[in-house]
């Protein structure tokens, strides 16, 4: 049912050189369900040289041509879907409905990255000289590194592999360790769309060692790391200290500004679901719920009525509306988040406890009038907690929605247009979404300011960091 999961290397599929392996366990039960290929140097520098000569060939494909194989691969993607799911529920533990429309999501995000490609137009600079042509021509930067988390196993691969290939560019996916199944069923999806030897790598090992030999490699041209805010900075200074560029996709704490005068039924049900979504385990998860004097006592109940009504159980039973979390670090973050909300004055209004025996399982929990000094209210908690305090006036929810470093994602629900307006213009972050769930479409821009990161990952701004301008300028004889 569980596939053991090998390296991707110059177009063959291959055990590390040492044959060293690590377990795979299925966090809703701890049980050791396969093993994933270890690599080290001797295969990162395999990787590394396929990579090289995987670009001279990309490269040289015309972006029509490109943009046919990806189709392909999107197709074949899609109809495999089901067994891309089966994967990530084993091993990452979310429901197998949301496993499966990340993995079709995933399919759109290929094709729609496929067009993008045939688009990445250059420009023609009016001379100052009569026969003189100034062009601006896009080339592929060259060979990518790319560094990718567990929370999504496809949805974060599936975005950086797409731009590179749309591009020209050849990739290495060094992807999650803890849920490597489902994204080597993606790079297989290339693979039998008839990438050609090389383009496209795809490692596993211990990612410490692997970002610090690939980042600063001469063949490798540029960076993409999504992660921990801790972690992206330690890879963007190396990207810089070897001017590699850099996307950077970090960690969020949105805030969700609740007016007056929001439809706090709608408010409530809609948070309630996208709260839950992954177990909370999402960058864009909302957060810090701030809510406005006169309903909040509303809002409250409306939230922790959602709140209870959540069924947690196991990602495959088709019921579960929240499944366990992807590994014992999570809910023992989650643990500790309470712990110490409880010490800051935080009200439990639900859940707050692991539940079970075996598993990471950790109930839907809401914390109410917690105090800003509370180390879930300067962390990000990236688990199921959402955290209720009531705010006054439009002035406090900005300072208070600002008051992180953290500016991935925001949310705002209001009747009136001025407000929306207003409080888009002030909060500090990369997305927005007033009165609805508008996020992270292929055609939308998707990353964040401030320490959550730089450089988008979605919409026509993605392909940008993937390529070079050259300017060439030339004059008839
Ligand atoms: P972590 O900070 O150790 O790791 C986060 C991710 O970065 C993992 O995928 C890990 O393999 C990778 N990583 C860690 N060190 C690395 C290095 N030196 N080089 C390359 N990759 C490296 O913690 P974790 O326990 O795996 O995740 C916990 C925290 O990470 C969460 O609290 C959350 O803030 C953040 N996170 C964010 C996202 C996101 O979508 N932005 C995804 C996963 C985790």
């Amino acid at each position: 049912m569980y596939p053991n999961t090998l390296l991707h290397i110059n177009g063959q599929w291959c055990a590390a050189a040492s044959g060293r392996t690590l377990p795979v366990v299925n966090p809703a039960n701890h049980s050791q369900i396969g093993t994933v290929a270890f690599a080290e140097k001797a295969d990162l520098d395999r990787a590394l040289e396929a990579a090289e000569q995987g670009f001279k060939v990309w490269r040289k494909v015309s972006a029509f041509d490109r943009c046919k194989i990806m189709r392909k691969a999107a197709e074949i993607f899609r109809e495999r879907a089901e067994t891309v799911a089966t994967c990530m529920t084993f091993e990452q533990g979310k429901p197998i409905g949301e496993a499966r429309l990340e993995a079709l999501a995933g399919a759109d995000i290929i094709e729609w990255f496929a067009e993008e490609g045939r688009r990445a137009y250059g420009r023609v600079i009016p001379a100052r000289a009569e026969g003189v042509y100034q062009l601006v021509v896009k080339e592929p930067i060259g060979p990518v590194a790319a560094f990718t988390p567990w929370n999504f196993p496809i949805n974060q691969a599936v975005r950086k592999l797409s731009a590179a290939l749309a591009t020209g560019c050849s990739i290495i996916l060094k992807a999650p360790e803890e849920t490597p199944a489902s994204p080597a069923e993606l790079v297989r999806a290339f693979v039998d769309a008839g990438i050609p030897a090389g383009v496209v790598n795809l490692v596993y090992g211990n990612p410490a060692d692997i970002s610090s030999y690939l980042i600063p490699h001469p063949v490798i041209r540029k960076m993409s790391f999504t992660g921990s805010t801790a972690v992206g900075k330690h890879l963007a200074a190396l990207a810089g200290q070897h001017m590699k560029r850099a996307t950077m996709e970090l960690g969020g704490h949105a805030p969700v500004i609740v007016f007056d005068d929001a439809d706090v039924d709608i408010a409530a049900k809609t948070m309630t679901f996208m709260k839950y979504r992954n177990a909370g385990q999402v960058c864009v998860s909302p957060t810090r719920f701030l809510v406005q004097d006169k309903v909040y006592k509303q809002f409250v109940e409306k939230f922790v009525e959602g709140t209870k009504a959540v069924k947690v159980g196991d990602g495959f039973d088709p019921d579960t509306r929240m499944a366990t979390l992807a590994n014992p670090r999570r809910q023992s973050a989650m643990i500790a988040n309470v712990e110490d909300a409880k010490k800051h004055g935080g009200k439990l209004q639900a859940g707050g406890y692991p539940i079970g025996e075996k598993g990471n399982f950790f109930e839907p929990t809401v914390i109410t009038e917690l105090s800003t000094d509370a180390m879930a209210m300067n962390t990000e908690p990236f688990g199921p907690l959402a955290i209720i305090n009531p705010f006054k006036t439009f002035d406090d929810a900005v300072t208070e929605a600002n008051r992180l470093s953290y500016g991935l994602a925001a949310y705002a629900w209001t009747r009136s247009a001025k407000t929306a307006n207003a409080i888009a213009a002030q909060v500090e972050t990369g997305m927005m979404t007033i009165n609805h769930l508008g996020f992270a479409l292929p055609e939308v821009p998707f990353g964040g300011v401030k320490d959550s990161g730089y450089g988008t990952e979605g919409g026509s701004e993605a392909t940008e960091p993937y390529l070079v301008s050259k300017f060439v300028t030339q004059a008839g004889l």
